[in-house]
């Protein structure tokens, strides 16, 4: 069962006013690929992990594969087929989920060499228990009395290997999308009910935008749930989408943090800190805007010269959804022509050559004259709770851009963001103009 966590313990330890060593704690700590990229990382993530355990804390880790390896694996899948288009699955799911499965166990050698008793497990050992789409599962449910047993009678590390699971009646591995190790991590802190889970990854917490891009982003201390989830949602690969919905469903804390912080060098309070990642009332000072996020998945449609009438609409995103395809901005203007409207949407990029074809075959009920797409586009997301009780902070948006020349092709609101689409080429200008408009950067060294 997925079960809410128990209280604070550990974190006021770490972000509270009279922070306290805690005596005991149960964690969940998350690596992903970078930080188990090799054996003298894994190593290093053993460190971690001894630190922990000599602490007398009780310790389940999830580990990614290492970076690099389903990318692999994935194109190993894709280089098998020669005479169909898409692969079954199930089978995809039985190849990527392998990788996971080898950290899982370098991991446990790794912590036994040095003398910490530790066993790895796979999602189906567990079982963490999953829908069955293939390739995207939902985790369903984790049974997480064996290692809370295990915990108590030998103090054993569970080592699991994230992104993966079973599904139940066909008995078949799944995984859980990409990035999906985080969502095993958050999944199992709630099912262990654990005082904290921490991502380790290879930047030292969640910042305004991502640092790849944006040199002058800030690390933030603390992030609302529901900033996180957009910021997920909106590009920040920082955290899986699913994983902070869980953590929110199951009010599990999260700390985001560098696993390139040297184990020996934290100390007793948790120092070098991370984000955590909390309820929104625990955060005193409040920004308008906390974050920008972007992506270059998507594609942009447009169906021309349709008329304007009832229907129009469900003839387009009605065959769109039947064959599973999300539909994110949609714009409608009048023509070139004056007399009939254009429709412009968006489409996740891996499914653009299917969604013209959607169009295509539609063309009769629609009745449009051109279709149009391209694939050059970005969305570039504003995020804060702020925006609530502010107004005008997109106004202030579209005046920079039009400043530096960058075009809006599409626009869309809600009440903790906004987003914009733009010509990919503009991407790196528009997020670092936008961080700069709203105050994120942090100052000069
Ligand atoms: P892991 O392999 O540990 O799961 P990921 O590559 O999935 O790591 O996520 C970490 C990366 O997320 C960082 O290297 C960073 O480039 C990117 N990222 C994107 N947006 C943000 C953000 N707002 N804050 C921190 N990192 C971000
Ligand atoms: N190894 C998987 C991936 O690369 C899952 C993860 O790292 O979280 O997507
Ligand atoms: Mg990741």
């Amino acid at each position: 069962m997925l079960r809410p966590s128990h209280g604070v313990g550990i974190y006021t330890r770490l972000f509270g006013e009279n922070a306290q060593p805690d005596p005991m704690a149960r964690l969940v700590v998350k690596f992903g690929g970078t930080s188990v990229a090799d054996i003298d990382r894994i190593r290093n993530v053993a460190r971690h992990v001894k630190r922990e355990v000599d602490a007398g804390h009780e310790v389940a880790v999830v580990v990614s594969a290492m970076a690099g390896a389903t990318d692999r694996l994935v194109g190993w899948c894709e280089a098998a087929l020669k005479t169909r288009r898409i692969f079954d699955a199930r089978e995809y799911d039985a190849v990527v989920a392998t990788g996971e499965q080898v950290t899982a166990g370098l991991l446990a050698i790794t912590l036994q060499d040095m003398d910490v008793n530790a066993r790895s497990w796979q999602g189906w050992q567990l079982p963490i228990l999953t829908s069955n789409v293939h390739a995207s599962a939902r985790i369903l449910d984790i049974d997480g009395a064996e290692l809370i047993r295990r915990f108590g009678e030998r103090r054993e590390v569970a080592v699991v290997a994230g992104f993966q699971g079973v599904h139940k009646e066909t008995n078949r591995i799944t995984t859980l999308g990409r990035g999906g190790s985080d969502t095993s991590a958050v999944a199992i802190a709630a099912a262990i009910r654990a005082d904290r889970c921490d991502i380790y990854t290879d930047v030292d917490g969640v910042y305004t935008s991502d640092p790849r891009i944006v040199p002058r982003a800030r690390r933030l201390q603390k992030i609302a749930f529901e900033e996180m989830l957009e910021l997920a949602s909106l590009g920040a690969k920082v955290m899986q989408v699913r994983s902070v919905e869980l953590g929110m469903v199951h009010n599990v804390r999260i700390v985001v943090r560098s696993s390139f912080d040297r184990p020996e060098e934290i100390d007793s309070h948790g120092n070098p800190p991370g984000t955590l990642i909390c309820d929104e009332e625990e955060i005193v000072e409040q920004q308008v805007v906390t974050g920008i996020a972007f992506s270059r998945d998507e594609a942009q449609i447009s169906v021309r010269e349709v008329e304007d009438k009832p229907g129009v609409a469900a003839a387009i995103f009605i065959p769109l959804a039947e064959a599973d395809i999300n539909v994110d901005m949609i714009v409608q203007n009048v023509s070139a022509d004056g007399k009939t409207t254009d429709l412009t949407f968006t489409v996740p990029a891996a499914d653009y050559q299917r969604a013209l074809d959607v169009i295509t075959n539609s063309q009769k009920a629609i009745g449009y004259r051109r279709l149009d797409g391209a694939t050059d586009i970005a969305k570039v997301s504003v995020i804060g709770i702020g925006m609530r009780s502010h107004s005008g902070v997109a106004a202030q948006a579209f005046r920079a851009l039009a400043e530096r020349a960058v075009n809006i092709r599409a626009i869309t609101t809600s009440e903790i963001k906004f987003s914009l689409l733009i010509d990919a080429a503009f991407t790196e200008l528009a997020v670092r103009t936008l961080h700069t408009l709203y105050g994120l950067d942090k100052a000069a060294q």
